[in-house]
């Protein structure tokens, strides 16, 4: 037993404390799991452009500070609450944003992953059990003393901490011999990308398709068509730097559209004969979402929304747009069901069904996290991970 178990553990964490404000490296103290939560130690963890988008408070509703963001990474469980069952001490992890309880109807369906008790919620901040938070700070942000003041949780994960707690429906359990690095990844951008293209579009071999924004998601949906066979993938984005990384995922064709005078989707209508049969939205700008719309085949054609939209702008639809057999659906966390589905889906990216390496093009030590922020922000990076274990205390 962790001689930690039941006590408050005192840890460095990196808190969130206002919108676009450096994050700060602090002492924290972390309580114990309370019933059905597990406290785990977070050995890496990487930033994805839904972090960027809840620091910079884009969406107002959503702001929450002092927060711990993050919610792509592996861990180790330390200890685990009562009831507990699935995992224990010692078990590698990764934390998973959207849950699966087990129990609920949704969860009871194969239909889908939104689980009713711990789908992923921007608004969340508290934990289910008794409203509070497992977090509280030692210091002010300017490690000067103050009352200790409680911080809150961020997507049911809150991974920029030397050790979090999280229900335990938000826990995966992963193979110890798996590259832990890697694994990372599937905790958020490659399984919503590459379950985007294989759960929600169910790409098929000999189809085309394009995708919007070649950041971690959009790459790891066009890897993901790649591995289904698909014959033709346009990878669309405005930093012409992504496209070397892109033919490493199968990217087949490139546009910048700030190289073209006339809209994306009547160029991607001449490259295919009247449209791609897939498409995905992987920026979150609603403009580029109606372009990835245009871009597919009247008919058949079907796009898949990935995007997060901070913006209070509906649908760029006209409903008449319908009647031409286009679809549209969106796909949160590629569509998986954590618990039961992403282990098998590991098992395949360790067979290198899926490549994972390429994901990851930095690497800074937990301290720098600002600067890989800024990578993100600068599209300087895919996913830059940040080792965080070495800092432990004993
Ligand atoms: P990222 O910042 O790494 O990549 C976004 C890419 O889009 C960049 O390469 C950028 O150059 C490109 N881009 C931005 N605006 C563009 C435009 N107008 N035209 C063309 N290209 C443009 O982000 P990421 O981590 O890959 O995340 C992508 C999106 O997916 C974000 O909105 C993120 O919040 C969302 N997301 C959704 C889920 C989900 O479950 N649905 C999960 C994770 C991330
Ligand atoms: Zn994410
Ligand atoms: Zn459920």
């Amino acid at each position: 037993m962790a001689e930690t178990q039941g006590k408050v553990i005192t840890c460095r964490a990196a808190v969130a404390w206002g919108p676009k404000e450096p994050l700060v490296i602090q002492e924290i103290c972390v309580d114990p799991p309370q019933e059905m939560e597990v406290r785990v130690k977070i050995l890496y963890t990487s930033i994805c452009h839904t972090d960027l988008g809840t620091w910079t408070g884009v969406n107002e509703a959503e702001r929450a500070f002092p927060r711990i963001l993050g919610h792509e990474a592996v861990g180790v469980v330390e200890s685990v609450g009562e009831g507990v069952k699935d995992v224990k001490e010692g078990d590698y992890v990764i934390p998973t944003f959207n849950g699966e309880c087990g129990e609920c109807r949704v969860c009871k369906k194969e239909v889908s992953n939104l689980c009713e008790r711990y789908k992923v919620d921007p608004m969340k901040r508290l934990m289910v059990n008794d409203g509070g938070t497992r977090f509280s700070t030692t210091t002010n942000k300017d490690g000067g003393s103050s009352q200790s003041q409680r911080i809150y949780h961020f997507l049911n994960t809150s991974t920029f901490t030397e050790y979090t707690v999280l229900d335990s429906a938000c826990v995966v359990k992963i193979d110890p011999n798996a590259p832990l690095k890697q694994m990372s990844l599937l905790s958020c951008g490659v399984s919503t990308g590459v379950g985007a293209a294989w759960n929600t579009a169910k790409v098929k071999e000999g189809t085309t398709t394009a995708v919007f924004g070649l950041g971690s998601v959009g790459l790891a949906v066009a890897e993901g068509a790649r591995a289904r066979g698909a014959s033709r993938i346009i990878g669309v984005d405005a930093n012409a730097s992504k496209f070397e990384k892109g033919k490493v995922m199968g990217v087949t064709d490139f546009i910048n559209p700030k190289d073209l005078t006339k809209p994306v989707h009547e160029r991607i209508r001449e490259l295919t004969r009247g449209g791609v049969d897939y498409s995905f939205e992987c920026t979150g700008n609603v403009d580029v979402l109606r372009e990835a719309f245009l871009s597919t085949h009247a008919g058949w054609g079907s796009t898949v929304l990935v995007g997060i939209y901070a913006t209070p702008r509906t649908l760029p639809l006209h409903p008449m747009e319908l009647f031409d057999g286009r679809k549209v659906t969106g796909s949160v966390f590629g569509g998986f069901k954590p618990k039961s589905q992403l282990p098998s889906f590991a098992q395949q990216c360790m067979k290198g069904v899926v490549k994972l390496e390429p994901f990851i093009t930095n690497e800074l030590p937990f301290e720098k996290i600002n600067d890989a922020f800024q990578l993100l922000r600068d599209g300087k990076s895919l996913r830059c991970l940040l080792q965080i274990a070495k800092f432990l205390k004993k």
